[in-house]
């Protein structure tokens, strides 16, 4: 009987998902600090997500997981009963809304032909909302199942973790290096294949590098016929053909157009390394560059930015981020190192190298001629770019590389992303009449962008996890479960 009951109180909550009726499983619990239905923040500073400069001295009161009340200090008024933080000397600032997260990591190559993905179900969820993400598109699934699932049980309250917007299994051409995605080999097989996702749950689509124009032609006419986006890394196609095509988005900022590449027949794909050397040596002052840029701005296609995982490709980058190294189990651990040490002893500067910096100042370029900039992770790559500790270096790398002030790369990262996911009314920015999506940040990440790792407590819909903790759970787990 008891066991007929629960289920009763999951319908309800998966029917009409208000705050109060969320029940927390008891591992969920574990990591919630603060779960009250009123909650007053006093004397913090407000970072709003809109690039507005901070506001210190600030209340914000939260009532059933929603924003209710924002001002100076002095005039708030704190309802009865309700519970209050002081954040002196901390800054509060929106969740984070990440678009190119996945729920899984880079495992080892099987042989020389194919690339394998591996889903960590336990840990990336966890990783992700420790982080501050509050919100994660799933950019391109491999577990399409296991990724509804953890969805609908993260919302259930059963496991911790971020809100997700479903982005199906890839729509690939007829050739994949990954046997965990299905060869689409016509215009037809890739429409259905569409369909049958979108039947299943999915919200969004990518089409990826193996996709001809016809194919990904057929993939945008369905996608949009059912009012959903996709998105896409491509290779066969350029960015500009996709943008005529009707395309909503493009990943991995400028480093996976094939636009420049000399002699690049028409769906084809270039040779290893020839899109790389482009833009290694591209002029990117260049009319043709800025022209180029400038008709994706106004064919509004978006563009999300994914230098973490890049910069994994470039001698340039920084030494194996400590935390990230013990948060992974031992074989992950190998595999990325053994990949650092070899991408490291290259002869400085190599064609990722260039391209990586002239790729990262064209996304400044689309951002000031008003095109919508938004970032992701992609925890793939060398192995070291991972949930949680990645989402925080892919932020400070509009900072360090594209050049943005440290309240652009927020803005980037909180209000853009839900601009692109449609939700921009219910999250991304700290509003009345919002989700009570919030960061607690023990530093003031809008004069230091490296201050976002300092982020104390993550609040999603109202409830306050505690980062460390969620962190902690996941020690020497990622790449295992
Ligand atoms: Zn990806």
């Amino acid at each position: 009987m008891k066991k007929i009951g629960l289920f009763i109180i999951f319908l309800n909550a998966v029917a009409d998902p208000v705050f109060s009726q969320v029940k927390f499983s008891d591992e969920t619990r574990k990591y919630i600090e603060y779960n009250d239905s009123v909650t007053v923040f006093v004397h913090a500073l407000l970072i709003d997500g809109k690039g507005n400069t901070p506001k210190p001295n600030q209340a914000i009161i939260i009532s059933k997981g929603k924003i209710d009340w924002i001002g100076d200090d002095a005039k708030a008024v704190i309802p009865k009963g309700a519970s209050t933080i002081d954040l002196k000397g901390k800054a509060i600032m929106p969740g984070l809304v990440m678009l190119h997260e996945h729920m899984y990591i880079s495992a080892h190559d099987i042989g020389t032909r194919y690339l394998h993905l591996k889903q960590l179900p336990y840990t990336f969820p966890r990783l992700y909302l420790a982080a501050g993400a509050t919100t994660i598109r799933t950019c391109g699934s491999v577990e399409p199942y296991s990724d509804i699932r953890i969805k609908k049980d993260i919302d259930l309250g059963l496991l911790p973790g971020p809100s997700i917007e479903l982005t199906a299994p890839y729509i690939e051409g007829p050739s994949s290096r990954f046997p965990q995605m299905k060869e689409n080999k016509t215009p037809e097989e890739a429409a259905a294949f569409v369909n049958y996702w979108a039947d299943q749950g999915f919200t969004s689509f990518k089409a990826y590098m193996g996709v001809d124009q016809p194919i990904l032609k057929a993939a945008i006419d369905a996608a949009h016929k059912r009012k959903l986006k996709i998105t896409g890394h491509l290779d066969k196609v350029t960015y500009q053909e996709a943008a005529a095509l009707g395309m909503d988005n493009l990943e991995h900022g400028f480093i996976a157009s094939t636009d420049f590449v000399v002699g690049k027949k028409e769906n084809e794909a270039p040779a290893t390394g020839a899109a790389i050397k482009s833009l290694a040596n591209l002029d990117i002052q260049s009319d043709s560059v800025q022209q180029f840029i400038q008709f994706l701005v106004n064919r509004k296609v978006g563009i999300t930015s994914s230098l973490a995982v890049f910069e994994g490709a470039t001698t340039t980058q920084p030494r194996p981020d400590a935390d990230a190294i013990n948060a992974m189990a031992a074989d992950a651990k190998d595999f990325y190192l053994q990949r650092f040490v070899s991408v490291k002893s290259a002869t400085a500067p190599t064609d990722m190298d260039k391209a990586f910096g002239k790729a990262a100042k064209m996304e400044k370029m689309f951002y000031d001629r008003g095109g919508l900039l938004t970032v992701g992770t992609d925890p793939t790559g060398i192995g070291g770019t991972i949930a949680g500790y990645g989402n925080w270096r892919a932020i400070e790398l509009l900072v360090e590389a594209d050049g943005f002030t440290p309240l652009e790369a927020i803005k980037i990262a909180t209000l853009n992303g839900a601009i692109a996911l449609d939700a921009e009314k219910s999250t991304g920015t700290i509003e009345t009449g919002k989700a009570a999506d919030l960061l607690i940040i023990d530093g003031d990440p809008s004069k230091n962008i490296k201050d976002i790792r300092k982020v104390q407590v993550v609040f999603k819909n109202g409830v306050g996890y505690n980062s460390a903790r969620l962190f902690a759970s996941v020690k020497g787990k990622v790449g295992f479960n």
